[in-house]
């Protein structure tokens, strides 16, 4: 067995294991676990640093999610867009691949709950069923393997994924969506980066929430994976308590960059049942984004975006720069609040267009007329 599988092992995945070690009420306890599991590897149980902290909240039940059941469980509408229970097909050229239901923690925020950490809902079964699907349409180009994590399954499995998807010519693009950089980088092994590399381009997203989470431990995943060849993204999610707070956004996009790792996505927490709790309002998204755009370097500056309810995908949100319009010209301000006027052109046809339809025109018997742009 690796190192990463015996570290599995010894998480903390019990009702009993909460109340022992995180004085959670035993009658919560079960009930919360029964809802959502809980797993906590002891690689990420040593982030924690006191009760109740970003870490802590990421990971440890609270009972708030029990009272939390109204909300939808698929609030992002993902079945309606699945051919296949492994497959969600939104948008035009890429699909979502699901290879697996397990994580190596499982997140209290998760937006895809109703699945995640349920083997009855994906399995190994219904890869094959994915792979055929992306066979059967061509305009597949870019496939994104989630779960769970597709990390999860042995070096052997994923290859057999990898390998397959390898025989689809019009496949381009491959992504592994993985947490395990972030909570058990032991994961990422000089084996599974041999591996990957013979199956490129691959893109790798990845997944950091708070600066706490940037350990030497998560920095030498991070590059063996840059090493290998694979682009590192990062895909945050914005989290009351955790990183609603622009000083610590910006540390964490700072952190990672060090860490080879390039910011993709902060999302806007999804209304997922149980995670309602972790929402904050746009505005402080916003407030992040302009704290970030102008004040470090470009390339830790992410999209914020809207996963849109009911499956409309993703959208992205900035802050107003274009503060109005004085005639031809646009008021526009910069990082720093400071106003500038930036004289637009008039879109207007090419003087070559123009000659050609006077001379189409005259052609036609149409009068003469004075060269210029046309109302
Ligand atoms: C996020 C997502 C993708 C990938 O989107 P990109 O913006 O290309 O990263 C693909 N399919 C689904 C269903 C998604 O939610
Ligand atoms: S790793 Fe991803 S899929 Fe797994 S519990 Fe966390 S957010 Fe959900």
């Amino acid at each position: 067995m690796e190192l990463w599988q015996e570290m599995l092992r010894q998480s903390v995945d019990s009702g009993k294991d909460l109340v022992e070690r995180f004085n959670v009420d035993p009658e919560d306890a079960e009930k919360l676990n029964k809802l959502f599991h809980i797993r906590i590897n002891p690689y990420y149980l040593s982030l924690i640093r006191y009760p109740g902290d970003p870490i802590w909240l990421q990971c440890i039940p609270d009972r708030i999610e029990l009272e939390d059941q109204d909300a939808p469980e698929d609030p992002l509408n993902e079945e309606a867009d699945s051919p296949v229970p492994s497959i969600t097909h939104r948008y035009p050229d890429r699909v979502l691949f699901l290879v697996t239901s397990q994580c190596s923690m499982y997140c209290r925020f998760c937006t895809r709950k109703r699945k995640v950490s349920d083997s009855s809902k994906i399995n190994s079964k219904w890869i094959q069923d994915g792979i055929d699907y992306i066979a059967a349409h061509p305009e597949v180009r870019d496939v994104v393997l989630s779960g769970g994590d597709p990390l999860m399954v042995t070096d052997y499995v994923l290859e057999r994924v990898l390998a397959g998807l390898r025989e689809i010519p019009h496949v381009e693009i491959i992504r592994l969506g993985t947490k395990m950089p972030c909570v058990l980088p032991q994961r990422i092994t000089p084996k599974l980066c041999k591996m990957i590399r013979k199956y490129h381009p691959i893109y790798v997203n990845t997944h950091f929430n708070h600066p706490w989470e940037c350990t030497p431990e998560a920095e030498r995943a991070c590059a063996m994976l840059a090493d290998a060849g694979c682009p590192v993204g990062n895909q945050a999610v914005l989290m009351k308590g955790v990183n609603d707070d622009p000083d610590v956004m910006l540390e964490l996009h700072r952190k990672l960059l060090k860490m080879r790792v390039r910011p993709y996505y902060i999302y806007q927490a999804d209304l997922t049942k149980g995670t309602n709790h972790f929402r904050t309002p746009v505005s402080k998204g916003l407030e992040i984004m302009d704290k970030l755009r102008g004040h470090t370097s470009g390339l830790a500056v992410p999209y914020y975006v809207i996963d849109a309810p009911g499956g409309g995908g993703k959208i992205p949100i900035l802050p107003q720069y274009v503060l109005g319009r004085n005639g031809k010209d646009i008021i526009l301000r910069n990082y720093k609040y400071d106003i500038f006027t930036y004289p637009d052109v008039e879109e207007r046809p090419p003087q070559h267009e123009v000659v050609e339809r006077r001379f189409r025109r005259k052609k036609n018997g149409v009068k003469k007329e004075k060269v210029g742009v046309e109302a």
